[in-house]
């Protein structure tokens, strides 16, 4: 069986002035020490990406990410970041086609799609988020919707795009609002994600690329979920917000 180190993504959404994400960092520095058994990346928001970047540089492992980028590379649009921006910030991952973004950004798959493109272009590791509504997952459509999603988000890829890509599997029902995928839920759609991979891209791509959860993610579900065989790391919002709540989900659940 193929070992996928596990990766805990930070994403703080539109929380944390600078001075607020300073102490937190310098906190989950002093928490985590040198801990590497898993992958750690922190997504504060783009006001704090530098002030975060600068504490980050000593700390090999702990990684930047950002929540979201402009798909082109420059131009005439207000209010957007590219990823240039991001990588002169030393920026390594960023998220795309959060489901926050899909609900108030109108993003949809062909967004995500262009995003996930010019991510790769500037050699940033794209987190692609994918996720069924409630009705979706009660009406039983979560599987065609999820297969929707990977197959139009992931559009034109092959195998050496698809190795660079973290797949964030995040129920929209269970963001923000305290209710958890169970464990065997969340595994059998990891497992059903990896299946649709395996049919558009190589069975050994689709094997090795890691598959994050999300949704409520918190230090009393975190172990139970990431012992399954297909999570392989988690995407935690609220919960990244507090150092020692943050620190406990990763060591938790990632010590072997
Ligand atoms: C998220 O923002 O990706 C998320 C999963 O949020 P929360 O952990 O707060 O549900």
């Amino acid at each position: 069986m193929i070992n996928r180190k596990k990766i805990i993504a930070g994403n703080w959404k539109m929380n944390k002035t600078q001075a607020e994400a300073r102490a937190l960092v310098e906190d989950l520095i002093r928490e985590i020490g040198k801990f590497d058994e898993a992958e750690i990346v922190l997504c504060p928001p783009f006001t704090a990406l530098s002030a975060v970047s600068e504490l980050l540089s000593p700390v090999p492992n702990i990684r930047l990410g950002a929540q979201n980028m402009h798909e082109a590379a420059s131009g005439a649009y207000t209010g957007e970041i590219s990823a240039t921006m991001l990588r002169e910030l030393y920026v390594r991952y960023v998220i795309i086609g959060h489901s926050e973004r899909r609900q108030y950004f109108h993003e949809d798959n062909a967004t995500v799609n262009r995003k996930t493109k010019a991510a790769l272009a500037a050699e940033l590791r794209p987190i692609v988020c994918v996720g069924e509504t409630l009705p979706e997952r009660e009406s039983d459509k979560w599987k065609s919707v999820l297969e929707t999603q990977l197959r139009e988000g992931l559009a034109g890829f092959g195998d050496k795009e698809l190795a660079d890509i973290i797949i964030a599997y995040e129920p929209v029902w269970a963001i923000g609002t305290g209710k958890t995928a169970t464990p065997a839920q969340a595994e059998e759609t990891h497992q059903w994600i990896r299946k649709v991979l395996a049919t558009h891209f190589s069975a050994a791509v689709a094997e090795r690329i890691r598959i994050q959860y999300g949704g409520s993610v918190k230090t009393e579900n975190a172990k139970e979920l990431l012992s399954m065989p297909d999570i392989d790391g988690a995407l935690v919002g609220g919960a990244s917000l507090d150092a020692r709540g943050f620190t406990a989900i990763i060591k938790n659940a990632c010590l072997k």
